[in-house]
């Protein structure tokens, strides 16, 4: 059999794998790239590498948009094949590929009114929210744990891989001339002590392994005191009759956080605690996004899945989502109430890296006060608002306003979907039959190579790093380089990146401009001072004088 790679290759999104045996040809996920470059964006218009009308059938990993993202575009090619997945990934889905179709709706109406005033022509959304709803009628839901014979040659199996509701390990036999040989995919990896879910699934066998590598080169900080960290920050800013704002994922984190929020109670009995808990769980507490609220449902749903101390307290009537003083917010209204109502609160709102979503005009409204937290749980990308904000920015710009940060900005590190460089290893060395070959996929190429030398040091499996479209023969001996697909020409050119770039470029220029002024104008500034800056403007003037040539 042969595999090639078509996504997640040196970068962390557009999780997209082809096999093809001698009879047959599925894909392993269909994800969106997600990354803050235009470019990397535009690669989701890309046409298939593939014949789509070819495909047998599509396995999916997991949920998350970077895995299932281009499942909508699949469909509305053609596609009416089975997609194999755990049920409540295909519930998850149910919901979060609408939410993906909105949020290309309302991206490319914003990009559409640019380009129309430039008397450009508007472009199609990638698909809508309506498309993406058809799409999940090819949805074949499976439970964890059981062999499925997809065909005569084909047999798959799902493993809890503990990294979001419904995420898998997926194993795959395939039968040619009589001989079978397993495949196994990681998909994401979860952490071994993710809240609420089970830890992640040791695979005991197989021939070969693609595997994720998010975190090749980091060790999670252990973090025991998360929940008593956020409790001080919490009860320190509800002290001052401030808000604590958190953007959060929709999926996963908010439930996580609600979770430990819910938890807190039973950690401890020292009176100080108590104090602290107590002014917790005086304040309201809103999930103010459309997409929480209905994941926190589909959680709810599933509550098999969680592991057996939740279980456990659940069967003693505690549900672990759930708590006094706990407001979901469904409407737009609703949550702008949140923005005029002067009362404290804790507000967990999306998007978790605050690019998209109602969580800018929480920022919008909250950013300025002194007495306010805006609390992070979650990486932020460069390039997003979100870092801006983390990296101590001094003002940012929400809806072309220009809001000054006076907030206190906290970041609580351990927060994390993804296993670390040591449950990575883990997770190779508990096979009992060690696959033959891995291949790294989800990850930067920085922490791949520490990865991969990792690997090498300590077991002597070979590794290979796959670039995009490169095709391997798998079997018996050795792994087989045979040849690499071409890169799909790009569906919009790069002067759309270049006219971005001149924007950010603008933006950057006003901030400066604020700054310097108000340097030039503080008397206690030395002269020298002011010739150095001058000195330096005028570099800055020359470079744009070429670049211009
Ligand atoms: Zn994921």
């Amino acid at each position: 059999m042969n595999i090639t790679f078509l996504g997640a290759t040196k970068t962390v999104t557009g999780s997209n794998f082809l096999i093809e045996t001698n009879k047959y040809k599925f894909i392993v996920d269909c994800g969106m790239y997600q990354g803050v470059e235009v470019r990397e964006q535009d690669k989701n218009y890309d046409e298939f590498a593939f014949n789509v009308n070819e495909i047998d059938f599509m396995l999916l990993t997991h949920a998350h948009i970077d895995h299932s993202g281009r499942i909508p575009k699949l469909y509305k090619e053609g596609f009416r094949k089975p997609i194999i997945a755990t049920k409540a990934t295909c519930d998850l889905c149910s919901i979060m590929l609408p939410d993906s179709g909105h949020i290309q709706e309302m991206e490319i109406e914003w990009k559409n009114k640019k380009r129309v005033r430039k008397g450009e022509k508007p472009l199609d959304p990638l698909y809508t929210s309506e498309e993406a709803i058809e799409c999940l009628e090819i949805f074949q839901p499976v439970k964890y744990d059981e062999i499925v014979d997809v065909n005569e040659d084909i047999k798959v199996r799902f493993n809890d891989a503990g990294h979001m509701l419904g995420s898998s390990i997926i194993e795959v036999w395939v039968t040619e001339n009589g001989k079978t040989e397993k495949v196994v995919f990681s998909g994401d990896l979860g952490n071994n002590d993710l809240p609420l879910l089970a830890s992640p699934t040791m695979i005991e066998t197989a021939d070969y392994l693609v595997m994720e590598s998010t975190y090749g080169n980091r060790h999670h900080m252990q973090n025991e005191n998360k929940a008593e960290l956020f409790l001080d920050i919490v009860s320190e800013t509800l002290d001052k009759n401030g808000t604590v704002v958190i953007p959060s994922f929709a999926v996963g984190r908010t439930q996580e956080i609600l979770y430990e929020l819910n938890k807190l109670k039973e950690t401890k009995d020292d009176p100080e605690f108590r104090k602290k808990y107590e002014t917790l769980m005086r304040v309201p507490v809103y999930v103010d996004s459309p997409l929480a609220i209905s994941a926190t449902e589909i959680f709810k749903q599933n509550t098999d899945l969680f592991d057996d101390d939740v279980k456990e307290a659940m069967s003693k009537g505690d549900n672990p989502l759930e708590f006094p003083g706990l407001k979901f917010t469904k409407t737009a209204d609703e949550s702008k109430a949140l923005n005029e109502s002067n009362e404290s609160s804790i507000i967990i709102s999306a998007s978790g890296m605050c690019e998209v979503g109602r969580i800018k005009h929480h920022l919008k409204h909250n950013l300025w006060n002194p007495n306010n937290t805006i609390l992070f749980v979650g990486y932020q990308a460069p390039g997003t608002l979100g870092r801006k904000i983390v990296e101590g920015a001094k003002e940012v710009t929400i809806f072309g306003e220009e809001i000054a940060v006076n907030a206190r900005v906290e970041y609580i590190e351990g927060y994390s979907g993804h296993a670390d460089q040591e449950w990575l290893l883990n997770f190779i060395y508990s096979f009992i039959t060690k696959p033959k070959h891995i291949f790294l996929v989800h990850g930067e190429p920085e922490g791949q190579e520490v990865l991969r030398d990792k690997i090498l040091e300590t077991t002597n499996i070979p590794v290979t790093i796959p670039e995009f479209g490169e095709v391997y023969e798998l079997n018996d001996e050795q792994i087989k380089y045979i040849n690499k697909v071409d890169e799909p020409v790009q569906y919009r050119p790069l002067r759309l990146e270049a006219i971005e770039r001149i924007s950010l470029l603008k933006e950057e220029l006003r901030y400066m401009e604020k700054l310097v002024k108000k340097e030039i104008l503080v008397e206690s500034t030395r002269d020298e001072e002011i010739e150095k800056l001058n000195q330096k403007l005028k570099d800055l003037e020359q470079m744009i004088v070429k670049v211009l040539e």
